[in-house]
């Protein structure tokens, strides 16, 4: 089922909390909507499954304009990050439980039901659970017991708010890509929201990254980290460190030093300079590199991190360095960047 959003906008208390939004979600699909708290992802979600109505703009499902249909007419399954089963429910109780408040006429016969259950058991990968109760079963099995609900009626389109948010790291992970591996065989469209970046950028196929009620970029994975659209974007995305730099005719100055990187589509004058810390190289050669005073190390997965005090402003950035540089945590170095990005400042 295709999605298409269009000029989406939602008030509360003539508050946008959603300020023109559009977005085409394809067929098959997982995409993730990603942003710091407050930014409108449930909102969003919300409008598409049809809990929330637009104050302006559309949503179509396939040719359909959905904008005003009920939850129950829009055939979506969701999930959300405390999504309580119903304690005294069996598990395949409550899996079968949309089925079974089905109108009369659209209802399955009571073994359908129990039938439809155990398989969507299978499916979730907790067979033999059936009969326990939600006290039973971790927080892990739970939320997959919830997405077993969520898929009973067959949903065409699944909505996952922060899944497994209020999980542990270890069992988040292994739930990602089980639910990745799920997505790929039953093939539903799948729109999961998540303030998380890794989850993000790790399971699906596009993101949606989203700041105050807007969208701020759509891509791949990959596209959103190699060419973020906006400062807002770059920083969100991984560790970053900014650096107020000058453009002039396609060449870019720290201070009175032209750094080794050329910046040729931006128009002259002020401007910020991007930089991750595992895009920095370590260099003895003074020339266009970025020399800053050692100002602190921080110990990451993997990594070192010193950061720099460069220029007279003492502004700051933040190099990873490789486990064989011991010895660089103090003093002054130089770097030189692979990678960077430059934005006209505003
Ligand atoms: P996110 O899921 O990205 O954290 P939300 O969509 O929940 O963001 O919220 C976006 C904005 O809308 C926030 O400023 C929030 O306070 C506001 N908001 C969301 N739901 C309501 C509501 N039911 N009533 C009033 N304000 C709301
Ligand atoms: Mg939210």
């Amino acid at each position: 089922m295709e999605i298409s959003v269009r000029s989406l906008r939602k008030e509360f208390d003539r508050t946008p909390a959603l300020n023109g939004v559009s977005l085409d979600i394809q067929s098959g699909e997982l995409i993730a909507l990603l942003g710091p708290s407050g930014s409108g992802k449930t909102t969003l979600l919300r409008l598409i499954a049809g809990l929330e109505f637009p104050t302006a703009g559309s949503i179509f499902f396939g040719d359909e304009d959905a904008s005003h249909k009920s939850v129950q007419d829009r055939h979506v399954g969701f999930v959300f990050q405390h999504y309580a089963l119903f304690k005294h429910m069996s598990v395949l109780d409550n899996i079968g439980f949309g089925l079974k408040v089905r109108p009369r006429g659209q209802r399955p016969s009571d073994a359908e039901v129990r039938k439809r259950a155990g398989d969507l058991l299978d499916l979730v990968q907790l067979p033999g659970l059936g009969n326990r109760f939600p006290h039973q079963l971790s927080g892990g099995q739970r939320q997959r017991v919830a997405l077993a609900r969520a898929l009973a009626i067959q949903p065409q389109v699944l909505l996952l708010d922060e899944p497994f948010g209020a999980l542990d790291a270890k069992v988040r992970k292994e739930l990602r890509r089980w639910l990745r591996e799920l997505h790929d065989r039953t093939g539903h469209t799948t729109v999961f929201v998540t303030h998380d970046q890794e989850e993000a950028m790790e399971m699906s196929d596009r993101v949606v990254v989203m700041s105050q009620g807007r969208i701020e970029q759509v891509g791949t994975p990959d596209e959103i980290y190699d060419q973020p659209a906006s400062p807002f974007v770059y920083a969100f995305i991984g560790d970053s460190s900014e650096l107020s730099v000058r453009v002039d005719r396609g060449a870019v100055y720290l201070e009175d030093a032209a750094l080794a990187l050329v910046a040729p589509d931006l128009p002259d004058g002020p401007a910020r300079l991007f930089l991750r810390p595992h895009d920095l190289t370590i260099t003895d050669d003074p020339a266009g590199a970025i020399a800053g005073r050692v100002a602190g190390v921080r110990r990451q997965a993997g990594a070192r991190v010193v950061e720099l005090e460069v220029g007279a402003k003492g502004e700051r950035i933040e190099v990873a360095l490789p486990e064989t540089e011991r010895g660089m945590e103090n003093g002054t170095h130089m770097v030189r960047p692979r990678k960077w990005q430059l934005y006209p400042a505003a």
